[in-house]
């Protein structure tokens, strides 16, 4: 009993799915409205500045990670190999598919290596620093809400 207890604990509390609060479920696939919101935002400004990069890295970055009401999971293009997926992306570990990609392209270093720098950064000022904020936020109000 105190074990099932304990792993109740672990759930997250942004949604009523019961699972683990692990990084994936937080990061990809809670269906918290909030998280949705941000993952759609950020989501789309990648892919508008892929776009305007290439057409085919736009391609190869859709088809690792797709957007579904507001979550993010693995895509079907080449990436869905099992080796690239929505979580990778998320958490920074570029592809190789994209790098290779973007090369093909004729994509030079400098403006690839640009590239990477923005995505790095989008990743935390877009996608990790606002979800953890949200989270914060709810999880403070669920802290008072239990005291008053
Ligand atoms: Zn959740």
């Amino acid at each position: 009993m105190g074990h099932l207890k304990a792993e109740k604990k672990a759930w997250c509390k942004m949604c009523a799915d019961g699972e683990v609060e692990d990084a994936r479920h937080y990061m990809c696939r809670c269906p918290n409205d909030l998280y949705g919101k941000i993952r759609t935002a950020w989501y789309l400004k990648v892919k508008e500045k892929l776009r305007g990069m290439s057409i085919k890295l736009w391609d190869v970055f859709v088809g690792t990670v797709v957007l579904k009401n507001g979550m993010l999971a693995n895509g079907e293009g080449q990436g869905a190999d099992g080796l690239l997926t929505a979580w990778d992306a998320t958490s920074g570990r570029i592809p190789i598919l994209w790098t290779k990609t973007a090369a093909e392209e004729g994509i030079d270093d400098e403006a690839y290596k640009r590239f990477l720098r923005w995505y790095g950064e989008r990743l935390r000022k877009n996608l990790w620093r606002p979800m953890w904020v949200e989270r914060s936020r709810e999880m403070a109000s669920m802290k008072n809400d239990e005291i008053s």
